[in-house]
């Protein structure tokens, strides 16, 4: 079950982010030794720790809403950031940046659920942000796509409509703000419950969580 997902999904060049957020390093191992690399965390705390005692060349997903103030312990070895939701939080990454001397690269996080989500930009609050001096002289972090979540609910209309968005904001920033730059290309939507719905949507990145591990 777990290798024909694997399976499908290679074939289909969708990058899996194995969401392994409170599940202990053995079960990271296990994935680990079947040949994947990507994981994702949640929590900064959690995320360092495993990096510390896991094999170095896994590469490190920050999935979720990360504070200011713990930037600094994550960027000296992120793979990417998923979850740029302030403007705040990106001039922090790029300070970080800055100090090692790196550039990290994110995805600017929208806010596409109905539901009330704390986190996450709106279209015109991210487009006002990247045509600004700003955005344009920060040296150390780039934008490498878009990510967001779909509302949690079983109206596959609502879901589908919802990464259809997210899918026309990134094509409308690809065009109006980083057309000629080719890092910009990853469209992270997907989890466990609507993933395939998101890659018929567009989706370049699924993160999945419980669908390999277990529930939590
Ligand atoms: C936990 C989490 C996931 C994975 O969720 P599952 O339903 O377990 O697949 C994906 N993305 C984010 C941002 C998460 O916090």
């Amino acid at each position: 079950m777990v290798h024909t997902l694997l399976e499908d999904l290679k074939e289909q060049q969708i990058q899996l982010i194995a969401v392994s957020k409170r599940k202990p390093e053995a079960d990271i191992l296990e994935f680990y030794h079947m040949g994947h690399r990507a994981f994702g965390e949640n929590r900064v705390q959690e995320l360092v720790d495993k990096q510390e005692s896991l094999p170095k060349d896994i590469e490190w997903h920050m999935i979720g809403h990360l504070q200011t103030n713990k930037v600094k312990y994550i960027a000296p070895f992120v793979h990417l950031i998923h979850s740029f939701d302030s403007i705040r939080l990106i001039k922090e990454v790029n300070k970080q940046g800055e100090r090692l001397g790196q550039v990290i690269p994110g995805l600017l996080q929208f806010k596409i659920a109905e539901e009330d989500s704390k986190y996450g930009f709106a279209q015109e609050e991210a487009i006002a942000f990247l045509d600004s001096a700003d955005f344009q002289n920060l040296k150390f972090v780039e934008v490498h796509g878009v990510m967001g979540m779909a509302t949690f609910t079983d109206d596959e209309a609502q879901v589908r409509g919802e990464f259809k968005r997210l899918k026309h904001i990134f094509d409308t920033l690809k065009a109006t703000h980083f057309s000629g730059k080719p890092y910009f290309k990853e469209v992270s939507m997907g989890m466990s419950g609507d993933y395939n719905i998101a890659i018929a949507e567009g989706s370049t990145m699924v993160r999945i969580g419980s669908l390999l591990f277990g529930p939590r």
